[in-house]
């Protein structure tokens, strides 16, 4: 493949240390809506939540990549979903890592994943993981204040400097220029701090914003990371030689578009460049539709018309994105496994005006209100797909139902890789509401014990 990347399949994510040897369920006949109602009915013991991962989408969207950005290096973003099944499965294809924390380094090196794999994308870092950092050799950062030239000086002098770049599009999900990012008169006296240090600006990072919707952000961007490269050099510092292209990016239509917006601005702003190594941080990309949700009912209450239900995860668990994952949007569809139903997916069936609750006495945890659902019992189940990213990654313990212990089980639903995005169609097409939006975004100190919690999770690995 490009950029002699390994050879990609499900094969090679089969054959990755982590994986060998054990089973990875075939989804590619059933389906995943019958492979997970076979999980329900066939282990009448499990009750809690669990998680679906289909290496084929991770493949598909892997293969998509390379085929539409071949000379962009994706480096995961591992905050996204630190699952460490989804880790080996992007380092098994060729992917690199971005890390924000010395305990991310930890997870991505103990898969086996090399330091040179990394970049250490967090412009402020804690003392003691910049020193980890340089015991360990992981070697490429980005920054954006003189404090940071400072600290980086004093502990890890050896690392290379991508200099972060403000952007915005103004109307991602989650736009991040109020808080990274220099400003344009910013860039000479930090290049020139960087200098005085005696330390290296390899080059350029920026980020133009989680769920971005507008690929024109890269153009103004691409525009800056110029001047800023014709500073460097005005400044007699070494040439720049890496434009890392941060996140952002959603796999499906807004993929192309961004794709094609970086190949354009690349070609207005840096064809006089050469040797350019080009990076980008996505996270989204990679993790949002690869995994898929199964929620328990475990309880229900009848009000006139209305239905109510509780499952087993909630606002303070998986579906904390619709908070911090600002204007996530979230569907289900109903699996009626209790007592072997003869409809499971209930196609067909009449729907009421539903609410979902999530498990913890606080009334915000609400998951849907007024959604459209079937009559379902206590032990149906739920199934949401699209739960990858921001999702069980910064999920929390409160109350005591705990996001970490969420098991994932893995699977595949396309057996080579084609180049060709399967997508598996949930049955239902049930639209409804989610009841909360950007006014009403909760600050984190709201969460008691939001966990880091990627250790404790435990993996099942089922046929
Ligand atoms: N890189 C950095 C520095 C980030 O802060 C983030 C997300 O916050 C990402 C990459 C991943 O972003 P996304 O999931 O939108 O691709």
């Amino acid at each position: 493949g490009a950029m002699g990347w390994p050879r990609m399949g499900i094969e090679t994510i089969l054959d990755a240390p982590w994986v060998k040897g054990k089973k990875v369920a075939n989804m590619s006949k059933t389906g995943l809506t019958d492979h997970i109602q076979s999980i329900i009915t066939n282990r009448k013991d499990i009750k809690e939540p669990f998680y679906v991962l289909d290496y084929g989408k991770v493949v598909n969207l892997m293969d998509k990549w390379i085929t539409s950005l071949p000379n962009v290096k994706p480096y995961y973003a591992v905050k996204c979903n630190p699952d460490p099944a989804l880790l080996i499965a992007i380092s098994a294809l060729g992917g690199n890592f971005d890390c924000a924390s010395k305990g991310e380094i930890e997870v991505v090196l103990a898969l086996g994943v090399s330091a040179e794999r990394i970049v250490f994308a967090n412009p402020c870092k804690p003392e003691a993981h910049i020193k980890y950092a340089a015991k360990v050799g992981v070697n490429l950062t980005t920054f954006d204040s003189v404090d940071e030239v400072e600290k980086m000086r004093k502990w890890h002098p050896k690392c290379a400097l991508l200099l972060r770049l403000k952007v915005g599009d103004e109307n991602a999900k989650c736009p991040l220029g109020d808080k990274y990012g220099a400003f344009p008169e910013e860039v000479t006296p930090l290049l020139q701090a960087a200098q005085k240090a005696k330390l290296v600006v390899a080059g350029i990072s920026f980020h133009v914003g989680s769920g971005a919707r507008d690929s024109g952000a890269y153009k103004s961007v691409m525009e800056a990371a110029k001047e800023a490269l014709n500073t460097a050099t005005r400044l007699g510092m070494p040439r720049m030689h890496i434009l890392n292209f941060g996140g952002g990016f959603t796999s499906g239509p807004q993929f192309d578009d961004a794709a094609i917006t970086i190949k354009n601005t690349l070609k207005t702003y840096f064809s006089d460049v050469p040797n350019l190594t080009l990076m980008a941080e996505p996270g989204r990309y990679f993790a949002e539709t690869a995994f898929t949700l199964a929620v328990h009912i475990i309880g229900t209450r009848i009000r006139g018309d209305l239905r109510e239900y509780w499952i087993n995860d909630g606002l303070y668990g998986s579906m904390n994105c619709i908070l911090h994952d600002l204007a996530a949007t979230l569907t289900a569809t109903p699996l009626a496994c209790s007592s072997n139903r003869a409809n499971p997916t209930c196609r067909g069936a009449k729907t009421y005006k539903s609410t979902v609750f999530g498990p913890t006495c606080d009334a915000i945890d609400t998951v849907f209100l007024e959604y459209q659902l079937p009559e379902l019992k206590r032990d149906d189940w739920l199934v949401f797909p699209n739960m990858g990213a921001y999702t069980a990654a910064a999920g929390s313990n409160f109350n005591g139902f705990k996001t970490s212990e969420i098991v994932t089980y893995l699977a595949y639903s396309t057996p080579l890789c084609d180049g060709i995005n399967k997508t598996i169609t949930l049955n239902g097409g049930i639209n409804g509401t989610i009841p909360f939006t950007r006014t009403t975004k909760r600050s984190f100190d709201q969460f008691p014990q939001a966990a880091s919690n990627s250790k404790k999770k435990k993996i099942v690995l089922v046929s």
